[in-house]
């Protein structure tokens, strides 16, 4: 363990030994005062990588000179573009490149998993997942549940923290799969919760799923290009994520989507069939009979959102050249920079008392800590932002801070601190 000092010198000392800090010069940052801010909502939107605008560049040239022919005979050709994803969004997830495919948004993702996986009969209907999901996984749930004729109340099973407590006992979960065993259909949960940063132990929680009989999806908006994920080995059954939080893709960008190779020829699985889940070579025959891609591209409905593919690519480029350990390695480092920056500041005030409410167990957080600010947190949040600092503010009172391993570096932290300090010893 490093002994952390709250001093430039040793910030800067900690960026020489990245070995990944030329990274966050490929990236724009928004200004303040003409000076770079302090960027850590890359958990909210994350930054523009600057070779995006040629990149995009290069599709607008193709449109403009090659018209409809760019579908097979632009650089990249629009027909397969989404193929051209598949490598780097596998090793990002953990999953065979049979098992992942970039379309539609996250939420519309989502309820086409549930309108695959979950079919409730009158014995196994119950959905596991947690009391404060983000809320629009809980407006998929609640709809999906009354799609069926049922009524939320009688199907969701809420998970919460205990009294007192911020974040959720793993063994909870596991004590509640194992109370409703026979009526429980499906585990749905943030790989990492957006709130508090707390990153589930999915490969324990998929085990404990499937031994009494039910699926398990996660949502890993905020856990995708954030954590090490491996979907295929822990046996995880469905899982989506955006990509413009952690995966830098531009705001609304197209989302990602993972089916285990198990089910992709399970006939008792329901899909919405549109033209893009036909099979490559016989897609353009348009005929009446839908004949699946064998691999989760079946999946698909619409021909691909090639714009927003553009981005995205640049990205997971970025991502796959770095690699995930890597990033995970920066991250557990700086994000504990940042803890013990935050103690420390506001350990010297008696007044202002900041608690951490994500884990302290690096294993189970991010890089994102969320700090409950007793009182004066919309204070504390305005003075922030009025002085080039990006931090998320979150009702009733949660600032959540995300410093990102590919942009952020160990200064920006420090800054950070002398900042902070500033604003609570007002
Ligand atoms: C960001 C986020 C969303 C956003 O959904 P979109 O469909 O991309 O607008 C949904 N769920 C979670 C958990 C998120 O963090």
């Amino acid at each position: 363990m490093i002994e952390f000092k709250n001093t430039l010198c040793f910030a800067k000392e900690l960026d020489k030994e990245d070995k990944i800090s030329h990274y966050k010069k490929l990236f724009h940052f928004p200004k303040h005062n003409n000076k770079n801010v302090l960027y850590f909502t890359g958990n909210s939107l994350g930054l523009q990588p600057k070779s995006v605008r040629n990149a995009m560049l290069q599709e607008l040239t193709d449109w403009a000179n090659l018209g409809e022919k760019g579908h097979f005979n632009a650089t990249n050709p629009w027909y397969f573009y989404h193929k051209f994803l598949k490598n780097q969004t596998a090793n990002l997830v953990g999953a065979n490149t049979s098992e992942v495919v970039c379309m539609n948004g996250l939420t519309v993702n989502l309820h086409l998993l549930f309108l695959s996986f979950y079919n409730p009969n009158k014995d196994k209907f119950k959905i596991l997942c947690e009391s404060k999901m983000f809320p629009s996984d809980r407006y998929v749930l609640e709809s999906q549940v009354r799609l069926h004729g049922l009524n939320p109340k009688d199907v969701l099973i809420e998970v919460c923290p205990r009294p007192g407590e911020f974040i959720i006992n793993e063994d909870d979960i596991l004590d509640l799969i194992e109370k409703n065993k026979n009526e429980l259909l499906l585990v749905f949960l943030e790989g990492v919760n957006y709130y508090t940063g707390q990153f589930f132990n999915l490969k324990d929680i998929s085990a404990a799923a499937h031994a009494v009989g039910a699926y398990v999806g996660y949502d890993l908006a905020h856990a995708v290009g954030n954590v090490e994920l491996q979907l295929h080995e822990w046996n995880v059954d469905f899982a989506a994520w955006c990509s413009y939080k952690y995966l830098n893709s531009g705001p609304g960008s197209v989302a990602g989507f993972f089916i285990n190779d198990t089910h992709h020829n399970n006939k008792d699985i329901f899909k919405l069939q549109g033209w893009w889940g036909n099979n490559e070579e016989t897609r353009f025959k348009m005929k009446n009979d839908f004949e699946g891609s064998d691999d989760v591209d079946a999946w698909q409905l619409s021909n691909a959102p090639i714009f927003s593919m553009v981005s995205h690519k640049v990205s997971l480029d970025i991502f796959d050249e770095v690699g995930i350990k890597q990033l995970c390695e920066k991250s557990k480092l700086l994000t504990s920079y940042l803890e013990f920056i935050i103690i420390q500041e506001s350990s010297q005030h008696e007044v202002c008392n900041l608690e951490i409410i994500t884990p302290a167990n690096k294993e189970r957080r991010g890089c994102q800590l969320s700090i409950l600010t007793k009182g004066a947190g919309k204070e504390l949040y305005d003075y922030l932002s009025q002085h080039g600092v990006f931090v998320d503010w979150r009702e009733p009172d949660v600032i959540r801070i995300a410093p990102v391993p590919l942009y952020n570096s160990f200064e920006d932290v420090f800054m950070f601190g002398q900042i902070l300090k500033k604003a609570i010893s007002m």
